[in-house]
């Protein structure tokens, strides 16, 4: 029977875990599987807190059904019934430019316009940049290949007054990143493929749109008869932690221990000797490395000193979220949409906020409005580390006076601060990839898996955590 060692209790191993253990029974397999995860609880970046009466996302607070493997791994874990679309009736996303918001126009997807008249109309652009959107369509198909910055990628085919308003916010913001040297390639591949295939991105979208049989959602993302609807983010009645939890469940309790830290790894016959902070050594056929680049690089540098060193290379962000809830009796503005993103160049202190129990039901009681507000992450990650709490909510509340001209003073307020917490990837990170899969294929039995790598957001490290298993149970 071999043994499998997964390092890290976060999405990343858990989905590891999960699919092994389903795996194994389809594959008719004996699979020995524990997770090693060095804190007291599972979940990694995810993690939920109830607090009083209000349910707080410390990380992620949705994920993408789009990318059919995280919803797959719900309804894989008996999550399907808890399943919770966001509140579309009230959705919108608003931009801070010039002093005011603005409406993201109809039609926007991600940064590509898809619907001529909210263009027409939007105050967000002006009209010399809403004229070089337009122009999008009739802009050549770039003849070299291979990777380029978001800000590249975005200038040459719809203008830099697009990026600065649209896409550095929204796209580049996603994974709180500069767009300066964020890779298209490996972030949004589909943008690439789009302006090859179809020679303008505008063009891409709307016939991408166009084949899909419904207007949101398709395929085994949609929602099957008599499950919760889908929407475009989807998340748990009880927060995103229900997800981790009910992986630990499937896998069973007894494979997966806590407060287990991992110090190195050393080869041992055909498998690995696996040495725990404590000075306990466990044995395994298999170990899957589901720790931040940073951390698996310590572990395996003695025996692999330059897949280590590569690992070490990927470059991270650190960024802060405070949760505020005011009473809505106290609110002398009217709220709108899910929130807003705030441009880089409008030289604020927050990127973002959603505001959280408009998004979603069950995070607050009616009668308050529970938010969120993001700092750093690729903009004035100094103000992360420099302002203590007190200071950072009088920052948040500050921007939230200049920005949406709210004036009230928080019920309750909850900060986190995420240190080195999302991998940046930069041009050429695909590439980097390929050679860090080829130095560690030199160690058979060795596997990376986790956000560092191929899948920033939840859906992505969930695929990549099931083809992971995959070449194990078909080992
Ligand atoms: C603030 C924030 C908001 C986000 N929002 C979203 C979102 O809305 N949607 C989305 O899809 N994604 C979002 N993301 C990204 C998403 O959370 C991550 O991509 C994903 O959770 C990463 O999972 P992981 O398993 O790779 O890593 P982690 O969750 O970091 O798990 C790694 C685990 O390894 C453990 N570990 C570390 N060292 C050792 C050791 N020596 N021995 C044993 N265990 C160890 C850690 O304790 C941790 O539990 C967000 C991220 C952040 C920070």
């Amino acid at each position: 029977m071999p043994k499998v060692i997964i390092i890290g209790g976060g999405i990343a191993g858990m989905a590891a875990a999960v699919h092994l253990k389903a795996g194994a029974k389809v594959h008719d397999k004996q699979v020995d599987v524990l997770v090693l995860e060095k804190g007291g609880r599972i979940g990694g970046k995810i993690l939920t807190e109830k607090i009083g009466d209000y349910l707080v996302e410390a990380g992620p607070d949705s994920f993408l059904p789009e990318k059919v493997q995280a919803l797959h791994l719900a309804r894989q874990v008996g999550l399907e019934p808890e399943l919770l679309p966001s509140n579309d009736e009230f959705k919108g996303t608003f931009i801070f430019s010039g002093g005011k918001l603005h409406t993201l126009p109809e039609g926007v997807m991600l940064m590509v316009p898809t619907m001529f008249w909210p263009m027409v109309k939007t105050s967000l652009i002006s009209w010399p940049g809403k004229l070089r959107m337009g122009m999008e369509m009739f802009i050549p198909k770039r003849k070299q290949q291979g990777d380029e910055s978001l800000a590249s990628f975005v200038t040459r085919r719809l203008g830099r007054e697009c990026l600065e308003k649209i896409a550095e916010p929204l796209v580049a913001g996603i994974h709180t990143s500069n767009p300066d040297n964020m890779s298209v390639m490996s972030t949004f591949p589909r943008f690439l493929q789009m302006e090859q295939k179809s020679g303008s991105l505008i063009h891409g979208m709307i016939s991408a749109m166009k084949n899909r049989p419904h207007a949101t959602l398709s395929g085994p993302a949609k929602a099957r008869p008599g499950a919760p609807k889908m929407t475009y983010f989807m998340s748990f009645r009880k927060g995103m932690q229900e997800l981790s939890e009910a992986c630990v469940t499937f896998v069973g309790k007894e494979n997966v221990r806590l407060n287990a830290g991992v110090k190195a790894i050393e080869p041992k016959g055909k498998g690995y000797a696996v040495v725990l902070e404590n000075g306990e050594t466990l044995e395994a056929d298999h170990v899957m490395l589901g720790t931040a680049a940073y951390d698996a690089a310590e572990m395996i540098r003695e025996f692999a000193p330059e897949p280590a060193e590569h690992m070490k290379k990927i470059d991270w962000s650190s960024s802060g979220n405070i949760s505020l809830a005011f009473r809505r009796a106290d609110l002398n503005v009217k709220l709108k949409g899910f929130g807003f993103i705030v441009p880089k160049i409008e030289n604020r202190r927050i990127n973002a906020a959603t505001y959280s129990s408009i998004k979603w039901s069950y995070r607050a009681p009616d009668d308050l409005v529970m938010m969120r507000i993001f700092m750093g992450g690729g903009n004035r990650e100094d103000l992360v580390y420099d302002l203590d709490d007190k200071q950072m909510i009088q920052t948040v509340l500050e921007e939230l006076d200049v920005i949406v001209g709210l004036k009230a003073n928080p019920q309750f307020s909850r900060i986190y601060r995420w240190n080195r917490a999302m991998p940046k990837y930069t041009v050429g990170h695909m590439d980097r990839m390929a050679l860090l899969d080829r130095l560690i294929d030199i160690h058979p039995g060795l596997h990376l898996i986790g956000c560092s790598y191929k899948g920033i957001g939840i859906g992505g490290c969930v695929a990549e955590s099931q083809i992971a298993a995959e070449k194990i149970l078909k080992s």
